[in-house]
């Protein structure tokens, strides 16, 4: 099976290498995040990383894309997304038990590395992949097609954006945001962020920003990032694909699909960053916390269940893979090839 899909990612031609959500909106994402964390939390995530420039969460927001190619990173895959097996676009939802994957997922994986960036056990390393994993993660849940399992995430929706042809799903990722933004630096990410930002505290987000954390809770992690992975899928049916797959592989998405979307991928990197930002300051008082309880109660700290690194313990109960997984599992056993472009 993987020489033949191997062969096919080939044989697609124009193909950009792309990334999830691509480099552009990850580092979108954090430059936004930077804008929310308060200042403590801001220096200890820069002692975390071992950065001190303005751009701490930027420089390694897409580390997690390339880590995964690697082969000692090929297990982190299926943490980028959720596999939701719904059916859009009549009917979206996500559905933790039923999609979250034996071997992980973006949801499990939130709620694992949130709690090993706490955990004063870990080592120095563990704590700083913890948190670089924490920061790719919350921004690649708000992506609509990481919350969707239909033709693998639509991985397999072929389509015509712009005169390039590539699937549905990196033009999510990166075609449509970088035809808004013009350019993937770190300078275009930070622009975008400015925006963004200003849309946040004073502009058209500013009603709404509240709601986009209401209920966030770092004690309870699973139904925290599900309500997120919830809030994205339902785009999926409302926006990115309203009238089915079909319609979308026949002409060229640009102009007219990208201006239906390109407001929904505007507002999902939004949220991905102020979410990010209110995560981490939740994550930096809960660590504090638990500092000061180490000191009061050797006991409960020596007891409390030492933590994995995929994150076992958050998982479903395993059951028999579905049609969705194993086309999943398929595509991921494709992975690894220079032409690599799937997420
Ligand atoms: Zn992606
Ligand atoms: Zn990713």
């Amino acid at each position: 099976m993987a020489p033949l899909s191997k062969l096919a990612l080939v044989a697609l031609g124009t193909v950009k290498g792309v990334a999830a959500w691509g480099v552009l909106g990850h580092a979108t994402v954090a430059y936004v995040a930077q804008n929310y964390v308060s200042s403590d939390t801001a220096s200890w995530a820069q002692g975390v990383l071992g950065d001190s420039s303005s751009s701490y969460l930027a420089n390694i927001a897409s580390w997690a894309d390339d880590y995964r190619e690697t082969t000692a990173g090929e297990w982190s895959a299926p943490l980028h997304f959720i596999d939701a097996e719904d059916n859009p676009p009549s009917s979206c939802n996500v559905d933790y038990d039923r999609d979250c994957g034996n071997s992980g997922c973006s949801i499990s994986a939130i709620a694992n590395y949130t709690q090993r960036v706490g955990d004063g056990r870990l080592s120095t390393d563990n704590v700083a992949e913890a948190l670089r994993f924490l920061v790719h993660f919350i921004g690649d849940v708000t992506q609509p097609l990481h919350d969707e399992a239909y033709k693998v995430g639509g991985n397999e929706i072929e389509v015509t954006f712009n005169g390039y042809s590539d699937n549905l799903h990196a033009d999510w990722d990166t075609y449509m945001p970088e035809q808004l933004i013009g350019g993937d630096s770190l300078s275009d990410a930070q622009s975008w962020a400015k925006t963004l930002t200003t849309e946040i505290n004073s502009g058209n987000y500013k009603s709404q920003a509240a709601s986009w954390i209401e209920g966030d809770s770092t004690s309870d992690t699973v139904s925290t990032a599900t309500r997120w992975a919830s809030d994205a899928n339902a785009f999926v049916c409302s926006v990115v694909m309203p009238n089915g797959a079909a319609a979308l592989e026949t002409g060229d998405l640009y102009p007219t699909y990208y201006n239906s979307a390109i407001g929904t991928i505007e507002l999902q990197i939004a949220k991905g960053g102020y979410r990010l930002g209110n995560w981490l300051n939740m994550v930096y008082t809960s660590e504090i916390a638990k500092r000061d309880l180490e000191g009061s109660d050797q006991k409960v700290r020596d007891t409390a269940s030492y933590p994995d690194l995929l994150g076992r313990e958050f998982l479903p109960e395993p059951r028999p893979l579905s049609r969705a997984k194993l086309a999943r599992a398929a595509m991921e056993g494709s992975c690894c090839g220079s032409g690599k472009h799937d997420h």
